[in-house]
């Protein structure tokens, strides 16, 4: 339940008929990894884009008509949660453009570091924008090159981007997948029949019946021509990876195999690690649903405790629900979550979720399970203490807004309202990631160590002053 948002999520298919259908049920799969809004654009046998593109989720933006009229083999989706640029249509993805080397149409998750600066450039000498998405920086640099062909000129500008992209171009004959150098986000392909898919996560491919091919590399751009022929290039030199550690820990389904690694057991993992490094005697394991599990079930297989479904999650909870205008204490956490008085009346509980943020909803959980008739509530995370914020397409608050940036372990301890407190370690997350992987990872948000220069200062840490974020309890 952590209070990072995702992202995004991007869906391309060459080669089938249905390829509309397959993208848009494709996007279903990854509406975990952007809500705000969905869009699809297919090539047309005439060699031009139908596009449509709406606010809100997969399934209430589409449908059978409107999905009629994209017709064609080929297209790309997205799904759409910003992470930089407001919200506002023109933001909403794919973008598609005419320029001089024919019509392109754009797909991306990540988030430029050196955005503002590319754009400042571009802006000064003629460029023109259409939205306040970075992703658009892209398009501009592809219709300005000089490069004859598209293949150079996508080489040219990943040379010129800093941060991560996990990229879908299509063009009138090719669909080109991208990912940045580091590799922050996911991108797999898989097969369906004669047609290639590409992904940003695996439980994308379960649900439309195709085969997982293999992760595109960090570095990789993936060719793929309609007639299906793929062809596979490195024009970019990766010093090393990054993938982001926040996919596995919250981001990424748990169904999904990514980063060569099955989500569901790396996060049994964690919480068995946990388990190891911070156990109290207690009496039942819970979890904080969804996400946190597959980590509570880790923590109560290591210590050998039951674990309880003591937190109900209310899955209808939409969007655009209408807040009361007389203010309901905890009404928000209360309408996604309630507790299972049986599982924790005179208990002591393990509580076990994914991450900390900002701590206010741990706050109102751990009230529910104290009125619920708890003896103990005793807290764990499966991930490190959250002390920075991250600039490569995870939306994160700022510094002076992250509790474990402000506070020690007692006084998150004492701020949430638990008798204690325990956090995954670094080293414990290195472990779960296993000592061959583990150094391939961004740890960036849990010890200020980014990969790369992050565009930005680093803000200087309060001192006295514990930041708005924290005294007004936001
Ligand atoms: Fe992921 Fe954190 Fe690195 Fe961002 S800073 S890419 S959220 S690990």
């Amino acid at each position: 339940m952590a209070g990072f948002r995702e992202e995004c999520g991007v869906v391309g298919v060459v080669g089938d008929k249905e390829a509309a259908n397959l993208i848009y049920l494709s996007l279903y799969a990854l509406q975990h990894r952007g809500q705000e809004a969905a869009g699809i654009v297919t090539l047309n046998k005439e060699g031009s884009f139908s596009g449509h593109k709406a606010f809100g989720l997969v399934g209430d933006g589409f449908n059978k008509d409107i999905l009629d009229k994209l017709e064609g083999k080929v297209g790309i989706g997205h799904n759409r949660y910003s992470t930089a640029g407001g919200k506002m249509v023109q933001n909403i993805q794919p973008f598609s453009f005419n320029t001089a080397i024919g019509s392109l149409a754009i797909a991306h998750n990540g988030n430029l570091t050196n955005a503002s600066q590319l754009r400042k450039d571009l802006e000064k000498s003629g460029s023109i924008f259409q939205s306040t998405s970075d992703t658009e920086i892209f398009m501009h640099l592809l219709a300005r090159s000089n490069e004859e062909s598209i293949l150079e000129r996508i080489i040219e500008v990943m040379k010129v981007v800093k941060g991560a992209y996990s990229l879908l171009l299509l063009t009138k004959d090719r669909l080109f997948a991208l990912r940045d150098p580091f590799g922050f986000r996911p991108l797999v392909l898989g097969r369906r029949g004669e047609a290639v898919v590409v992904v940003s996560e695996t439980c994308a491919l379960d649900l439309i019946d195709a085969e997982f091919e293999r992760e595109i590399a960090p570095g990789e751009v993936v060719e793929i021509h309609n007639d299906g022929s793929v062809k596979s290039y490195f024009p970019v030199e990766s010093s090393r990876k990054a993938f982001c550690s926040f996919e596995p820990i919250y981001f990424a389904r748990p169904d999904s195999q990514i980063f060569n690694e099955e989500i569901y057991e790396l996060r049994k993992k964690m919480g068995a690690i946990l388990a190891r490094e911070s156990h109290v005697d207690a009496d039942v394991v819970i979890a904080v649903p969804d996400s946190g599990v597959p980590m509570a079930l880790g923590y109560g297989n290591q210590t050998g405790l039951p674990m309880e479904l003591g937190l109900v999650r209310n899955h209808y909870v939409g969007r655009t629900f209408i807040e009361p205008s007389q203010s309901i204490r905890d009404f928000g956490v209360k309408l996604k979550l309630n507790p299972v008085m049986s599982c924790l009346k005179d208990k002591r509980v393990i509580v076990v979720d994914d991450s900390l943020v900002r701590g206010t909803t741990s706050v109102k959980i751990l009230r529910m399970i104290r009125q619920a008739g708890a003896r103990e509530i005793h807290m764990r995370l499966g991930s490190p203490p959250i002390t920075h914020s991250c600039y490569f397409g995870v939306d994160t608050p700022e510094r002076s807004q992250l509790l474990a940036a402000q506070r020690d372990v007692e006084e998150m301890r004492d701020f949430i309202g638990a008798d204690s407190l325990g956090f995954l370690s670094i080293e414990g997350l290195k472990e779960a990631l296993g000592a061959a992987n583990s150094h391939n990872y961004c740890y960036g948000c849990f010890n200020g160590d980014y990969p790369e220069d992050t565009g930005r200062e680093i803000e200087p840490q309060p001192t006295d002053d514990r930041g708005p974020g924290l005294r007004s309890g936001i």
